[in-house]
């Protein structure tokens, strides 16, 4: 029999790829969202629509299962994150104490959380060349607010049902992770996919609109990276937290110049700073990843972002003609 296995998050956009690339891989795989994958359909033997805030819920996911790859968070970009404190703050608290509450009651064997960057302190990111994090950064602590400090806690409860019920937990930390079939619009998308569909909407010669002055610095990781990071991470046995991202430390303004480069369009920014810009700088330090997988993140930025604008962009022009003014019939 295949192992079973649970995403939760499949209708989003990591966890729709992960579905597809566990499947790849020949495992029985359960999805469970409160949405059905917007862009594809999902491959997942079992897709199941429920509010995971609901402990039932989370009961109910986890029966007959292996293995949890907790994915389903309230989540977005940055202007996403900092406009909701209290309610990110309280959808996330729900649907992960009742995820790892129900995986260890249910017998779960092994439980991934799908934890982030934003928990390391913004002390340490006050730079555009930032020193790279390490997993041990993260105390003294002083996460993002909201969203950060809620992934920081959970990690310690992973932490604790391993110490004290013996329950096998892996903590991932994403980088920015970006590639085709994530969200591009709607006020939840992130940098790179928002990037990208500002450049496609745009004509060769024009302007667009930058959030910050565009030289603060992140890294940014492919999806088909990620998930395999996910995978091996989930096999390695290592159950304390591990960055998951590249090295590729970039600016805004540079990812800017790359993706309208890819577009073949020359563009001038305009530089919003009245706009939520998140820390100065953030990289990933992927020693210790390196240590216990013996393999990290590899594809290029320049390499990842080709299929991604070009997706985005079809899109949105699959869009504009569904959108075309119906024309006129002839007079016969
Ligand atoms: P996403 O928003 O595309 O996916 C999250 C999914 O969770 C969504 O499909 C959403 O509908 C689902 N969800 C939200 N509330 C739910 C609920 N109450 N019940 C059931 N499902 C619910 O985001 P993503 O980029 O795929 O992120 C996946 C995970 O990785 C999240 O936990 C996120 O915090 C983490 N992460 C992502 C990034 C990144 O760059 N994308 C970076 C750091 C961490």
């Amino acid at each position: 029999m295949s192992r079973r296995v649970l995403v939760t998050g499949a209708g989003g956009f990591i966890g729709h790829h992960l579905v597809t690339f566990l499947k790849a891989k020949g495992y029985w795989v359960r999805g469970v969202d409160i949405k059905m994958p917007e862009y594809e359909t999902s491959q997942a033997d079992e897709f199941e629509v429920r509010d995971l805030r609901d402990p039932d819920a989370c009961r109910a996911a986890v029966k007959g299962i292996h293995d949890v790859y907790h994915l389903a968070a309230d989540m977005g970009g940055i202007g996403y994150i900092t406009s909701s404190h209290a309610g990110i703050t309280l959808n996330n608290t729900k649907i992960n104490v009742g995820m790892i509450d129900a995986a260890r009651d249910f017998g779960v064997e092994r439980f991934l959380f799908a934890s982030s960057a934003c928990i390391y302190p913004q002390y340490l990111q006050l730079q555009p060349d930032v020193t790279p994090l390490k997993e041990a950064d993260a105390f003294p602590a002083d996460p993002e607010e909201g969203y950060g400090l809620e992934k920081l806690y959970m990690e310690k409860m992973c932490q604790y049902f391993t110490e004290d019920y013996g329950f096998a937990t892996r903590v991932v930390r994403f980088h920015n992770v970006y590639g085709p079939l994530g969200t591009y619009d709607g006020g939840r998308e992130k940098a790179p996919a928002a990037i990208c569909r500002k450049v496609a909407l745009s004509q060769d010669g024009g302007e667009i609109e930058i959030w910050g002055d565009g030289l603060q610095t992140r890294s940014f990781m492919h999806v088909d990276d990620c998930v395999e990071g996910i995978y091996r991470i989930m096999g390695s046995g290592y159950d304390k937290p591990l960055n998951l991202g590249t090295d590729e430390l970039i600016s805004v303004d540079g990812l800017v110049d790359l993706v309208s480069s890819i577009a073949g369009k020359r563009l001038s920014k305009r530089h919003d700073t009245s706009r939520p810009q998140g820390v100065r700088g953030r990289n990933s330090d992927n020693s210790l990843l390196r240590e216990v997988l013996g393999w990290e993140p590899r594809i290029l930025l320049a390499e990842g972002l080709v299929p991604t604008y070009r997706w985005i962009s079809g899109e949105l022009e699959a869009q504009s003609s569904l959108q075309a003014p119906i024309p006129a019939v002839a007079a016969e």
